[in-house]
């Protein structure tokens, strides 16, 4: 049942290129299937979230990552009555223009960008490869999406301003998304906060006293579930503890947002987008809970000294990259080639570098500059 304010995949503003309708597929189905079938989703497989397989076989990878996402997202849209389809389509595809390396590619790259007055940003990257670069449709260039899944690549984690992206006029700018894309952005916090806990617990960089002395909900269920399971191993009192957490965060964003909606009288998606903030939200005690949760990973995990020469190693490969392609254009593939005699080149070496898996970049990198950067 869908709620009165759900996006309705009847009333879709629909895709670019008409299409008839599939005879069992709704049009948002279509879209998930597109997503799942491109050559950028494939890719995500090979591109890091925070660990390298250095570590470890068990640690998620972009593409193990967007399935939680799509997971945790699909279980809480079937609680508040929003359009599943195109949850689960949003989800699959909400990572889609992540470079390689994670974030200390994205960075590199935008800085790389900034030396040519540009910069880089992997939701409107995200946009032009469903829009453009993904090539396997006779009829038309891209993937041919409903406006509400290239609306909400572009909403689900920020505002644009239309005076800083008239290319983006389009997509209603002064309004907010629909719930089923402002839930994708918390859904992705939930996802990559328990899931980076539980791969800096198994790289051994991260503690359970620790964890304990820096996030307070962590450290009460631990406590919880030592005081009732003295004797189990620690991992599984870690992963109960973990587990716990992860359902108080989903079940307080399903309640929360649920209370929000209704004391905003919102009863359509008119209403939805005419809010003056995003309605999916913590409660003020979990939002709290989970700004101590994200500054104890960046504080320990994220921004710590042993992942530090990786993300040094990753930013020089692709800062190396860029300018070698920068300096000897000619030795792109012609393809890119032939794109950099319609756009500047710093756009297309951009645009090249991004869509590259981390093996295929270190391949490149060791070929191009005469270097073995694995
Ligand atoms: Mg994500």
């Amino acid at each position: 049942m869908l709620a009165s304010y759900a996006v309705r995949v009847e009333e879709s503003r629909g895709r670019r290129y008409g299409e008839p309708p599939h005879p069992y597929r709704n049009a948002f189905q279509r879209d998930r299937d597109r997503v799942i079938h491109a050559r950028a989703f494939r890719r995500l497989e090979n591109k890091t979230q925070v660990f390298t397989r250095r570590f470890s076989d068990h640690f998620r990878n972009r593409l193990t990552h967007t399935i939680e996402v799509a997971q945790i997202s699909r279980t809480i849209a079937l609680q508040l009555g929003l359009n599943c389809d195109l949850v689960e389509a949003l989800a699959l595809v909400h990572d889609i223009g992540h470079p390689p390396f994670g974030h200390a590619g994205e960075k590199a790259l935008d800085t790389a960008m900034r030396g040519y007055g540009g910069y880089f940003d992997h939701n409107l990257h995200a946009l032009r490869m469903v829009e453009d670069f993904e090539s396997r449709y006779l009829d038309f260039r891209g993937l041919n999406l409903t406006f509400e899944v290239r609306e909400g690549i572009i909403k689900h984690s920020r505002q644009y301003r239309a005076s800083e992206h008239p290319e983006l006029g389009e997509y209603l700018l002064d309004l907010q998304p629909p719930l089923e894309a402002q839930l994708i952005n918390l859904t992705d916090e939930i996802a990559y906060y328990t899931a980076d806990l539980d791969d800096g617990y198994e790289a051994k960089l991260l503690a359970v006293e620790q964890m304990c002395a820096g996030i307070r909900v962590f450290a009460r269920y631990y406590r919880d579930v030592d005081t009732h399971h003295h004797g189990a191993s620690e991992k599984l009192k870690f992963n109960e503890a973990l587990k716990r957490m992860f359902d108080r965060f989903v079940t307080d964003l399903i309640t929360n947002t649920a209370e929000r909606t209704h004391k905003a009288t919102v009863q359509t998606l008119e209403d939805v987008r005419r809010c003056p903030e995003r309605l999916v939200a913590f409660s003020d005690e979990v939002e709290s809970e989970r700004t101590e949760c994200r500054q104890f990973l960046y504080d320990h995990l994220y921004l710590s000294a042993e992942l530090m020469p990786e993300k040094q190693r990753a930013e020089h490969t692709v800062a190396e990259l860029f300018e070698y392609w920068m300096a000897c254009p000619q030795n792109l593939p012609p393809t890119y080639q032939e794109k950099a005699a319609l756009e500047p080149l710093p756009r297309v070496i951009c645009d090249y570098i991004a869509g590259m898996t981390d093996n295929y970049i270190l391949e490149q990198h060791g070929r191009m500059c005469g270097k073995n950067s694995g």
